[in-house]
């Protein structure tokens, strides 16, 4: 069993949603390293009594945060509920983060049923090197 870290944001619309599919598969997911933007990091520990590491608020810099932690290689699995309803005053972090993981070619769920799918796949308990997205990367990367 490969120790995946998992990180989970939610916009507060989908916030409910996130909670509510975090509990479903607690059982699954506790085996893992969860990181959260401030705010839904705090409501998925008091909702489900599961231990997570928490970033700054999305709006105040969470955003970022989390996607320097992609760029650092740091993150395996990106669960973002964004809200497609509603604009965001931090519209440029969201947009940035979710360049950041197609960038670094990182599996991101941005509803319940793709998060599923992802969690349920025989790569979510194994080994996984994302393919390399430069010629550089490609050259150095593990044989
Ligand atoms: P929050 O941030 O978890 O602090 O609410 C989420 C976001 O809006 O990016």
């Amino acid at each position: 069993m490969y120790r995946k870290n998992l990180a989970l944001v939610a916009h507060d619309n989908r916030k409910i949603d996130l909670i509510e599919w975090v509990e479903y598969n607690k059982d699954r997911l506790i085996k893992h390293k969860l990181v959260c933007t401030g705010t839904t990091g705090r409501m998925v520990e008091k909702a489900t009594g599961i231990d997570v590491t928490t970033l700054k608020s999305g709006p105040l810099g969470g955003d970022q945060q989390m996607g320097a932690l992609i760029a650092e290689g740091k993150i395996d699995i990106l669960i973002f509920f964004w809200d497609p309803m509603q604009p965001q005053p931090h519209d440029v972090d969201v947009k940035a983060l979710l360049r950041i993981s197609s960038l670094y070619n990182i599996p991101t769920a941005c509803n319940r049923s793709t998060a599923d799918f992802l969690i349920s796949s025989p790569l979510f308990e194994s080994s996984y090197i994302p393919a390399p997205q430069s010629f550089d990367e490609y050259l150095n990367r593990p044989l």
